[in-house]
């Protein structure tokens, strides 16, 4: 694992201050990391300051070598990677890839479904879990459970 130092500003009291941040991180099931990534609060820190929660935006590559796929948080596009990634910008973006490719699902097939709930159920809709036996996905919003019945299935088959 990798660290940098970022200086960062809260967007909610302007307090600046420097923070060590990973850039480089491998899935381990029993990190903290990995739990905080399943749970999507990955990018939140609360300001010391205010107190206030917030997002911490910082480049990150995320490699799962058990699925095979790299996926990168950065403002810029990646200058010759040496294996497949899967480019994000901002960090909402990342939670949708991550969600999905995490639980071997099919990007292409499963962001259309992941949109189609955030229009029908809330902005704040996220995927729970997938039931493969009958393709259903489960959709999480402000504690609700609603049952999404796919077309296919969403696995990615290898
Ligand atoms: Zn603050």
């Amino acid at each position: 694992m990798k660290k940098r130092i970022f200086e960062i500003t809260c967007p909610h009291c302007g307090h600046s201050f420097f923070i060590a941040r990973d850039t480089y991180l491998i899935k381990e099931k029993k990190s903290v990391e990995y739990d905080r990534l399943r749970q999507g609060i990955y990018f939140y820190h609360q300001c010391q300051n205010c107190h206030q929660l917030f997002e911490l935006q910082t480049p990150l590559l995320y490699r799962d070598s058990e699925l095979g796929f790299s996926l990168l948080l950065s403002d810029h596009a990646p200058t010759s990677p040496s294996s497949p990634m899967l480019w994000v910008k901002d960090t909402s973006q990342f939670k949708d890839a991550f969600s999905i490719l995490d639980r071997s699902l099919d990007l292409k097939k499963t962001l259309p479904l992941l949109s189609y709930a955030r229009k029908n159920f809330g902005d704040q809709a996220r995927i729970e879990s997938y039931d493969p036996d009958r393709q259903i996905l489960w959709i999480e919003e402000n504690g609700n459970r609603q049952g999404l019945k796919c077309p296919e299935d969403l696995q990615t088959s290898d």
